[in-house]
């Protein structure tokens, strides 16, 4: 990227004038080369021109006319605890949702946390998880006390098996946590199904998933919780943030308990005198993060349409290229968040030029790339969550022997996807279509001169 006409600070602070949607990063950098290069070209890699040099629209995106505005307004009312704006995201985020209460707390790890934790998941327990996640999702659930055991992925979706589940299950079984990652829905339906049949609870990990849909309906509201993260790298950034979100009252006025002290429900701020019913702890949500997020809010139904259309169209640019699969939907999806997007990378079709040296190429020719996760169910983390304290007092030393419990949960085919997955990340999808155009013309290239990458030293 060339930052030699725009100064960072002007970018973004341009960039952000701009707002959001087709103008935003489009045209402010150095003078597109994609219509003088061709795909048939040297590769950038090879010292060629590169595809591409102009930007791509820059994370966050925020709007000073009317964000900063809003910012103030906390700042100068000198109510920064919880209070009136916090609550009025969450109704905003619940009608959102289409869910009836939602409790917005610190960040998605954590609303995680107090959802498995007031579902009454914990020590002795098993939740099912897939091992195509980001690390939030595993170690929440290790910190109420519960065992993951991992279902392997369907590489054709990125999503949780679910018919690689009831394979899964043991007598200690009491949750599934699916994870609707990259932004793609996991079948929930069918994943509801089995748990009505078993009678188990369900966590979605909705934290990389605002708006996905199946039938209409949003992820999020199928289980018994749903739980999103607002980080900064998110759809909907804030800096830090999470909610939760469930139609169950008593259980959402449990949750709130639990992330303010352990005071009952509808304790004020500052009031020691309520009476204490529960070992809470102390995640609330500050007004300034949710000032930000009513801000964010108002652009996430025209960005997420926008990502949506991108995706669709490079998707079908990038399908021909013999090599490149990317993502499918589960049945009855009818709209994704895109996060990410993501594509398996068959190197034998490149001439084994290996994934590696693929991203490569692709980040030479301006467009960024990466690979991805790793399997997280072979990491030395729960080698050492297995040997503490409180897992010796839980647990059976049988469920604690690591070599056992990494047999017990052999995800082949997640091991092989973590090999051949790339990713673009969703900033990208806020470009316009000439832009979608671009990757695929590099895609081309990379294919069209493999031999040439791979023999170059
Ligand atoms: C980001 C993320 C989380 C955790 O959210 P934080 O707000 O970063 O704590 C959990 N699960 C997934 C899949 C995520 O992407």
């Amino acid at each position: 990227m060339s930052g030699k006409n725009y100064s960072r600070r002007e970018f973004v602070k341009q960039n952000s004038l701009a707002g959001f949607g087709a103008a935003v990063a489009m045209g402010l950098g150095p003078v597109s080369l994609a219509n003088s290069v061709t795909r048939t070209d040297i590769p950038a890699i090879l010292g060629g021109q590169k595809i591409r040099t102009k930007l791509w629209p820059v994370w966050p995106m925020w709007n000073p006319a009317t964000d900063e505005e809003q910012l103030l307004k906390v700042l100068r009312s000198g109510v920064w605890s919880r209070a009136g704006v916090v609550t009025e995201f969450e109704k905003k985020w619940a009608e959102t949702i289409g869910s009836q209460r939602c409790l917005a707390v610190v960040n998605g790890t954590n609303a995680l946390i107090t959802a498995m934790v007031q579902l009454g998941i914990g020590g002795g327990d098993e939740v099912l998880v897939p091992p195509y996640t980001f690390i939030a999702s595993v170690i929440a659930i290790l910190q109420t006390g519960a065992m993951p055991v991992f279902v392997d992925t369907d590489p054709e979706t990125f999503q949780i098996d679910h018919d690689k589940i009831e394979a899964r299950l043991t007598p200690r079984t009491k949750a599934i946590m699916p994870v609707h990652i990259l932004g793609l829905p996991a079948d929930m339906i069918k994943i509801m199904a089995i748990a009505r049949k078993h009678n188990l609870l369900v966590v979605e990990d909705a934290c990389q998933a605002w708006l996905a849909e199946i039938d209409h309906k949003k992820v999020g509201t199928f289980g018994n919780a749903g739980c999103f993260s607002f980080q900064n790298s998110k759809n909907i950034p804030i800096g830090e943030g999470g909610a939760i979100v469930s139609d169950d009252g008593p259980f959402i006025d449990r949750c709130y308990s639990y992330h303010n002290y352990g005071n009952p429900y509808g304790t004020l701020i500052g009031d020691v005198s309520s009476g204490t019913v529960m070992a809470g702890t102390k995640l609330r949500m500050t007004e300034y993060q949710a000032a930000i997020g009513l801000a964010q809010l108002k652009r996430l139904e025209e960005q997420t349409t926008k990502r949506n259309d991108n995706a669709a169209y490079l998707r079908s640019q990038i399908k021909k290229i013999p090599g490149i699969l990317p993502y499918k939907f589960n049945e009855k999806v009818t709209r994704a968040a895109f996060h990410l997007f993501p594509f398996r990378y068959k190197k034998e079709e490149f001439k084994g030029l290996t994934r590696e040296r693929f991203l490569n190429a692709l980040s030479a020719e301006g467009i960024p790339c990466s690979s991805g996760y790793t399997p997280l169910n072979k990491m030395s983390y729960l080698e050492n969550v297995l040997k503490t304290k409180n897992f010796k007092l839980i647990y059976p030393p049988e469920m604690l022997d690591y070599k056992k419990y990494m047999e017990r949960n052999q995800c082949p085919l997640n091991d092989q996807l973590c090999e051949e997955a790339v990713w673009f990340e969703q900033n990208m999808l806020l470009a316009g279509k000439s832009d979608m155009d671009d990757i695929a013309s590099a895609i081309e290239r990379i294919h069209l001169n493999a031999d040439k990458i791979k023999s170059q030293k």
